[in-house]
């Protein structure tokens, strides 16, 4: 049924279909609806979000074209182009469809689309209708991906492995290891999907999943190259109040009732997020160096994280004996709730952004264990810019697992970093209640309201 809000302006927000994506479009959406907008999500049939979550939205399916070979290749790179390629018409028909049958009351104010979801930018052009682009991503990364875009354009990638652990010149702490390179596809297809993404000359407004207590010369900086206003309004999971779930798989909420009975923050929460997957022999050497920890541990094992397997069955031999009640398997988790869980002292994630912002807003110090693209820029500055979390760079190995979840969750050092984490979940807090973050999203709501 259609939604209509008091304010008479129906936005159109176009997500990318992944769940690190959906989360945030869904969050904004979430807010801007409690502000009077009513939302429509224009989304693929390719992981489309179940509308039966968000009643207060209208949803929107257009074909996208991929082929089943395509969404099982799993190459996100490749998915992307082709559904860009395929989607610019079925939206523009769409959006010429709403347009026709619209009320005056009830017009089409703006279109907030993800910045991999560029096909957007032509047809709002086209209708002539005010564009915004939301950025999941941090705003170090982008910095990090425009200075990746230069040096392969001069020629100078692929980095020699001698060059992998030197500075990069002006991106002060991450090296060259650190640059977003992704492992879905070559490097040139990666940067032009990169590119496509960074036009926005005719946009009204960049909106950025982000805060300036975290990233303020980052932002700087990229203020500094766009022309158009940039509204740093994160952590989008915390405007969005009374959020519902926007997760593709199933949530396994039964590990709250586990949580429950383990003692306060000595559980170490372990995922790899939506995408991130590792090889048997590293599923193994997590598993003896969790256990080898005497940790209590909650392991997020999705379907097809290790290596096109459920992951599960795959475990050593004698290890649920050797677990016992001291740990939790699931395949998917209410991530935000189990954060918020007085028992979870320690998140060993992939450090994709929004599981390190949500993370950084519980308090929660992390093990990071990066796998690709933007997660390796997020480990490092977790580890190195804010200082809360520590990274496992090399090979995975049970005794190294051991020590660092260890170093982690009793030591010393892992209690500076929960010091730390703590503190920045209070600068977080002020950004939402007063400070920058609300600041922002007042501004931008006048903005999306002037059109
Ligand atoms: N998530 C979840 N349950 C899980 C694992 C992840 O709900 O068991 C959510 C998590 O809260 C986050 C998103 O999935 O919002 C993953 O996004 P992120 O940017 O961290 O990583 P990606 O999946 O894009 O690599």
């Amino acid at each position: 049924m259609e939604n209509k809000a008091q304010s008479g302006h129906r936005l159109v927000l176009v997500p990318c279909p992944y769940q690190g994506h959906i989360n945030p479009m869904l969050q904004l959406g979430t807010f801007l609806h409690s502000k009077g907008f009513s939302i429509s999500i224009v989304h693929t049939h390719f992981n489309s979000p179940n509308p039966s979550n968000h009643p207060e939205f209208t949803f929107f399916p257009i074909p996208d074209g991929l082929t089943a070979d395509e969404i099982s290749s799993g190459n996100a790179v490749a998915i992307m182009f082709t559904i860009n390629a395929n989607c610019k018409a079925s939206f523009k028909q769409c959006l010429t469809d709403r347009v026709t049958e619209q009320e005056p009351q009830n017009k089409i104010t703006c279109i907030i689309y993800d910045e991999f979801m560029y096909f957007s930018e032509s047809v709002a052009n086209d209708l002539n209708i005010p564009r915004i682009l939301l950025r999941t991503q941090s705003a170090t990364n982008f910095i990090a991906r425009n200075t990746l875009i230069r040096l392969h354009s001069k020629g100078c990638t692929p980095f020699p492995d001698s060059m992998s652990l030197n500075l990069v010149p002006e991106l002060h702490p991450l090296r060259f290891k650190d640059l977003p390179i992704s492992i879905f596809d070559t490097l040139e297809n990666v940067l032009k999907l990169m590119a496509n993404g960074h036009d926005v000359r005719t946009s009204s407004a960049i909106i950025w999943n982000t805060l300036d207590c975290l990233e303020q010369s980052s932002l700087a900086q990229v203020q500094q190259q766009c022309q158009v206003p940039i509204f740093s309004i994160g952590p989008l999971h915390k405007i969005a109040t009374a959020a519902s779930s926007s997760s593709l798989l199933e949530e396994d909420t039964s590990c709250i009732a586990w949580l429950d009975k383990q003692s306060h923050n000595s559980v170490i929460y372990v995922s790899l997020g939506s995408l991130a997957f590792i090889s048997e022999k590293e599923l193994f050497e997590m598993a003896w160096g969790l256990i080898n920890s005497r940790q209590p541990f909650l392991w997020v094992i999705r379907p097809g994280s290790v290596c096109d397997s459920d992951g599960i069955e795959l475990l050593p031999q004698g290890f649920s004996e050797a677990v016992g009640e001291r740990g939790c398997i699931v395949t998917w988790a209410p991530q935000m709730e189990v954060l918020a869980h007085g028992a979870v002292g320690g998140f060993w994630s992939h450090c994709g952004w929004n599981s390190t912002l949500e993370s950084m807003s519980e308090g929660v110090p992390m093990l990071c264990r990066p796998c690709s693209s933007d997660q390796k820029v997020n480990a490092r500055c977790v580890s190195q810019v804010w200082k809360i979390g520590l990274q496992l760079e090399n090979e995975l190995e049970r005794g190294e697992v051991e020590r660092a979840v260890k170093k982690l969750m009793v030591d010393d050092d892992g209690k500076g970093m929960r010091v730390r984490a703590k503190d920045l979940k209070e600068k977080i807090e002020v950004s939402m209640k007063g400070g920058s973050s609300y600041h922002c999203l007042n501004k931008l709501v006048e903005l999306i309201r002037s059109f």
